[in-house]
């Protein structure tokens, strides 16, 4: 299979295999085997290698920078930001391996010992998106593997190439054979079947609605843990009293950052009528002047979308938000100028007069498109916000601490920011969402130890005699 640069498609980056099913049996079973001895490896030890890893990643920083921003678009300042992400996980994911604390806590019947410990789960399968081809593969092996787990990673077909220069990475940091496995290809063909196979223990899914669904049947009928990671509609409120300047360069960043290829990317702008004219026009000059182009020039603001598929799927939902009646304030084509034909460029596009219960409002579009609705009061703003399946990432931009702190708890998300906008998660703080976003799990922070490690409850009784909890003791 081919992978091509999508800001130039004449420009090939790289060939890989499209596996079948003998090298999913093949990692599975490395991974299968790799994990009797890697379990037992004390996990500060385990976390060395990891840390290598991290001195390795920023070694090779700006080369795979460069790989990133060929490979999926993403203008290269943000790619060096994907590539840290993935640092400040491994730094994070080392400093697990001296933690990873359990309890003890006081038995309720003397000469007794009570505590809890961390135990790896197995073999983990990780299926990614390309959007954040280095960071969100480290966000799931990293803590994977200082738990005690062995991998099998499958990323997303569009960046094979970043894939593979992380695994080689994993390599040089001196990590057994077996113990984290590449698998290329298809997700309708490898992932599905990595997903059922008997010798996976747990998978962890960053994708879209409808794959998560599946994967989540599939792990629900195969009795696997699973993690899922999916949509979002995340959406800024703007009110009255809100530093303007500001909001409109969170709202520009938000929306258009990656162009709006993330997963808690800004899809709709709630704002306050009384500053809604404004705040629209401040926004439509900035968005004017954003330099659409390669992510490889210095200058480009925005890139191109990642591949054929997103470029029509953007194209078409600007015809379903014409047929709803939204108002194109600006952009809301394929664009136009001669040196970005060879590449899927969509312009920087503002919907006006969207309506809460149209599609448009409701539906993930995963491009450079945002769409305004207005309100009148702090509440309407709440509810609007609140009103779609989804709930990964949130902004509100205020004055008022009250307001701040009602919206920090009405909020139905798993992420809120008060007065920045709905992109900048840091790694030490849990990451994940409420509703149709995920199915209740948090990556990044100490929180993910509790998808890769499993509770174990350990009593020593040092009394010499049968003591029977709830009976003997009263
Ligand atoms: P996106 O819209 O981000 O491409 P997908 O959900 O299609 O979202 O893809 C995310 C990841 O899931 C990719 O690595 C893809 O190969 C994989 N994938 C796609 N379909 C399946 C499937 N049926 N089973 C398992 N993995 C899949």
């Amino acid at each position: 299979m081919e992978s091509r640069n999508p800001a130039d498609t004449r420009e090939l980056i790289a060939t890989f295999p499209r596996s079948g099913s003998a090298d999913v049996e093949q990692a599975v079973n490395a991974a299968r085997q790799a994990f009797q001895l890697w379990r037992l490896v004390p996990a500060p030890i385990r976390a060395e290698q990891i840390y290598r890893f991290s001195e390795l990643l920023g070694q090779h920083k700006e080369e795979l920078a460069y790989l990133i921003t060929q490979e999926m678009g993403k203008p290269l300042n943000e790619a060096r930001g994907d590539v840290q992400e993935g640092i400040d996980c491994a730094l994070y994911s080392a400093g697990e391996g001296r933690r990873m604390f359990g309890q003890t806590t006081p038995s309720e019947m003397p000469n007794k010992f009570a505590m809890t410990v961390r135990s790896p789960i197995g073999v983990c399968a990780l299926i990614t998106p390309w959007n954040f081809p280095v960071a969100i593969p480290c966000w799931k092996a990293l803590p994977a593997l200082v738990c005690g787990n062995t991998v099998v990673f499958k990323p997303a077909e569009d960046t094979p190439a970043c894939a593979t220069f992380l695994i080689q990475l994993f390599q040089k940091a001196g990590l057994p054979e077996g113990v984290i496995n590449l698998i290329h290809g298809l997700g309708e063909e490898v992932g599905r079947e990595l997903v059922a196979h008997p010798g996976v223990d747990l998978v962890s899914f960053t994708g879209s609605s409808q794959t998560g669904a599946e994967v989540g049947a599939t792990c629900g009928r195969t009795h696997k843990q699973v993690c899922l990671e999916m949509g979002g509609k995340n959406a800024q409120i703007v009110m009255e009293d809100a530093d303007l300047e500001l909001a409109v360069e969170g709202a520009l960043w938000g929306a258009f950052g990656t162009a709006g290829q993330r997963c808690t990317a800004t899809s709709r702008l709630i704002l306050h009528s009384q500053i809604k004219e404004q705040f629209t026009t401040r926004l439509v000059e900035r968005t004017h002047k954003l330099q659409l182009g390669p992510g490889i020039d210095g200058r480009t603001e925005v890139g191109p979308l990642v591949n054929a598929a997103q470029l029509q799927r953007v194209s078409r939902y600007l015809e379903v938000a014409r047929s709803e009646g939204a108002k194109v304030l600006i952009g809301g084509e394929i664009a136009s100028q001669e040196e970005l034909q060879h590449g899927y460029f969509f312009q920087p596009t503002i919907l006006d007069q969207v309506h809460p219960d149209t599609r448009i409002a409701r539906e993930e579009i995963f491009g450079p498109v945002v769409a305004l609705m207005e309100v009148n009061t702090f509440e309407e703003a709440i509810q609007v916000m609140n009103d779609t399946p989804y709930g990964l990432s949130a902004s509100i931009y205020t004055r008022d601490v009250n307001q701040a702190f009602q919206a920090m708890r009405d909020i139905e998300a798993g992420i809120t920011y008060i007065n920045g906008p709905t992109i900048g998660a840091e790694v030490h703080l849990p990451f994940g969402g409420v509703k149709q976003t995920g199915n209740g799990h948090r990556e990044a922070g100490s929180a993910v130890l509790d998808v890769f490690s499993a509770w174990k409850t350990i009593y020593v009784d040092f009394s010499g005699r049968l003591q029977r909890a709830q009976i003997d003791n009263h």
